[in-house]
């Protein structure tokens, strides 16, 4: 297999010999986590080699394809958003309190750094972070040479979870900016979590996810911000991040008062100017766990500059906890002390006072 790129023929051999197994094993659960990885093989396959996409035919009546897509976002979302519900006065508080600030992604200028760079970045700092989560990021770092994948063409990163293996497939994507350092660290903290608990990603609906990641993240930043003594580029991919998150819980927002105003019967000519003011026609997947995560994270990176130790011990009890409702969950997280926005306003003042003092000017 060539280095970090994955072999179509190694993972069709991998699947086969996988579909074989399926049906055989011992119990109930082998047989599902079979039945996982051989889902998540296929999707990897179909990543190296992707099928085009069959789109419909268009419909020529414009109108009645707005209130189509309308009713589709609807629709997707209606069930999950009633769920999580809870949490929409403090997306909503965030958004209140947050301050945007002008930079963003195009400011990052392109450095030049190789897949090794990045690969001994994040085991250095997996090894300065903590010897607890050092261990468990090793586990699936060990498999680095044949699991981690460098794509020109991805943007951000993913993790294909292999249940049965109980391995990860970790896709970076490159752009050559100090975006990937934090991409990589991001998905090893995926993989990392997993590790801690197999069961984290999942529980919980799945909703707090890219917590633990986003707060990763913001200590990669730190760390090779120290290494590197380059305040400029980490700095500003914290405001872009601040920026991308406040967008995340916009949409968040919107898709709230999307399902109030279909479940108010409003009229279409109004739900149709809701929709083309809203950040709906652009929503992404899975915003709240990103709205969700950057909150939450605020509040465990304020500990963080109290308490490193303390920090640490709470985020692994997190990770570590089962929880059998994500409102559960979520009251748990608090009683952490993690208390959603409680510390928003220390954390942009700060970064907006770094930015000045670095004099971090718009490229
Ligand atoms: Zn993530």
């Amino acid at each position: 297999m060539v280095k970090y790129k994955w072999d179509d023929k190694v993972i069709d051999k991998r699947l086969k010999a996988l579909m074989l197994k399926y049906g055989q094993a011992k119990t109930e659960e082998e047989d599902t986590a079979i039945l996982c990885e051989i889902d998540a093989l296929e999707n990897i396959l179909d990543f190296i080699n992707p099928q085009e996409l069959l789109f419909p035919a268009k419909n020529k009546d414009k109108k009645s394809t707005l209130l189509k897509v309308i009713d589709e976002k609807y629709n997707y979302y209606k069930f999950f958003y009633h769920k999580i519900y809870f949490l929409k006065k403090d997306i909503k508080k965030f958004l209140k309190l947050a301050r945007e600030n002008k930079y963003d992604f195009a400011d990052l200028p392109i450095i030049k750094f190789s897949n090794s760079d990045l690969v001994t970045f994040v085991h250095d700092f997996y090894q300065d972070l903590s010897p607890y989560f050092y261990k468990k990021f090793m586990k699936e770092f060990k498999n680095h040479n044949t699991n981690l994948y460098f794509d020109e063409d991805y943007y951000g990163g993913h993790v294909h979870y292999l249940p049965y293996s109980k391995e990860d497939f970790i896709i970076v994507g490159k752009t050559h900016t100090i975006f990937d350092y934090m991409t990589i660290a991001h998905e090893y903290g995926h993989a990392t979590s997993a590790k801690i608990n197999p069961h984290y990603r999942y529980q919980g609906d799945g909703l707090f996810k890219e917590f633990d990641t986003i707060f990763i993240e913001m200590l990669a930043n730190d760390y090779y911000r120290k290494i590197t003594k380059d305040d400029t580029n980490f700095l500003l991919y914290r405001a872009m991040r601040h920026n991308d998150y406040i967008l995340s819980s916009k949409s968040v927002c919107d898709v709230f008062k999307l399902i109030k105003l279909k479940e108010s019967l409003v009229d279409n000519h109004k739900l149709k100017k809701f929709y083309r003011h809203s950040n709906l026609p652009e929503l992404e997947f899975d915003e709240e766990l990103y709205a969700l995560g950057y909150i939450l994270a605020i509040e465990l990176y304020h500990l963080y500059q109290k308490d490193k130790e303390q920090a640490l011990n709470v985020l692994k009890n997190i990770i570590s906890y089962k929880p059998k409702t994500s409102q559960e969950y979520y009251d748990k997280i608090k009683s952490y002390g993690l208390i959603p926005n409680k510390h928003l306003e220390i954390y942009q003042t700060n970064l907006e006072r770094q930015l000045v003092k670095s004099k971090v000017q718009k490229l």
